[in-house]
């Protein structure tokens, strides 16, 4: 059996001299030493013999050491016990707020992308959720509006301020949608599509991966590996529901994995309730239960007009009722001790009306 890996972790106190002077010392005990760049820090992966005896007194200490075995590393909890912040625009995931993308499933059109976005943003959503591509389980259903629908989505953020998340489906558009959009989102049908994935991470852009249907928390976790392997640890993991025997909704949303991964990684967690159980009236009690088990954030379909929706719309909401459920994670959060991510466009008598029980 190969030796358990040990992770050594250089704060900043360490230099490109200092950590080289590690990578010898490994290199000449017959023991494999990689470095990665994580946000503020260097982790040291190495393997071999060496990683069980004392090291020479003369190289700098690493801030800790972890020992680790199998193919999750670089998102250990311990390595960041704070966790790791991402950025997406103006939006913060992982520092404590509760941040809400809300959007339509996929653009549709002009009109419909501009009125959901200016409502989800004068509810106060931190971020803007719009399919461009779409990867649907036939090849008859509408596949989105791709790169046209994309140039909507930053239309829409023009007119709100917020940053936009969207769907990659291909390794090939990963270069040309980064020049428009703030974060990608993997799918649950790419979860496992390695080079997709080694791609966005090489961008350094925020990452949001959702977990597939039919994966364990461990998979979720090990292909999360693929995007901080590149030296990218701007990245968001999403619960968004699994399939198992129970048929009344979607999917079965796992809060048990929200909980275990807030505990097992430093990358925040998300949680979509709408792809997960397909119906709109079960939307806010599982949103809110997903901020109870740890959620850092969520990622909610709103349309203006879901009867019309070409896309999911049998599980989106009205934007009233999206604004009913920000104000009850307003309340919610202030039980929790965390306060609710308010968006630059919001408006406050919106909200506020909310707040007082008059759905708007
Ligand atoms: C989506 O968010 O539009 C989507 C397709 O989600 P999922 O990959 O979770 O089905
Ligand atoms: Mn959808």
């Amino acid at each position: 059996m190969s030796d358990a890996e040990l992770l050594l972790v250089f704060d900043s106190k360490v230099d490109r001299s200092g950590i080289d002077g590690w990578t010898q010392h490994f290199d000449s005990t017959g023991t494999t030493a990689t470095t990665y760049r994580l946000g503020a820090v260097d982790v040291m992966v190495a393997q071999g013999p060496a990683t069980r005896l004392p090291a020479p007194e003369d190289l700098p200490r690493p801030a800790h050491t972890v020992r680790a075995s199998g193919g999750f590393r670089l998102g250990r909890r311990e390595l960041v016990p704070s966790g790791t912040k991402v950025s997406i625009g103006s939006a913060v995931i992982g520092d404590g707020d509760i941040a809400v993308f809300a959007g339509p499933c996929a653009v549709e059109n002009r009109e419909q992308m501009l009125s959901t976005a200016n409502a989800v943003a004068g509810h106060g959503a931190v971020g803007l959720r719009g399919g461009a591509f779409k990867p649907r389980t036939t090849p008859y259903s509408f596949q989105g509006l791709k790169w046209a629908g994309l140039e909507l989505l930053a239309e829409a953020r023009e007119e709100t301020g917020l940053p936009i998340l969207t769907e990659v489906v291909d390794p090939r558009h990963v270069d040309r949608m980064a020049e428009v959009t703030d974060a990608f989102q993997i799918g649950t049908r790419n979860m496992q599509n390695f080079s997709l994935l080694s791609e966005v991470g090489r961008t350094g852009m925020p990452v949001v991966l959702k977990r597939g249907f039919g994966c364990s928390v461990e998979e979720l976790l090990t292909a999360g590996e693929y995007i901080l392997a590149e030296g990218n640890d701007q990245l968001v993991l999403c619960e968004r529901g699994i399939r198992t025997f129970e048929g009344s909704t979607r999917f079965t949303l796992d809060l048990s994995a929200v909980a275990l991964l807030k505990r097992r990684t430093h990358v925040p967690v998300m949680v979509d309730p709408s792809h997960s159980l397909g119906v709109p009236e079960l939307i806010e009690p599982l949103t809110l239960a997903a901020v109870a088990a740890g959620a850092d954030a969520l990622l909610i379909d709103v349309h203006v007009q879901p009867q019309q929706a070409l896309c999911d719309g049998k599980q989106a909401l009205l934007p009233a009722d999206f604004g009913r459920i920000m104000g009850r994670l307003d309340s919610l959060a202030l039980g929790l001790g965390r306060r609710l991510g308010i968006g630059p466009a919001a408006d406050y008598s919106q909200i506020h009306d909310v707040l007082t029980g008059d759905v708007v």
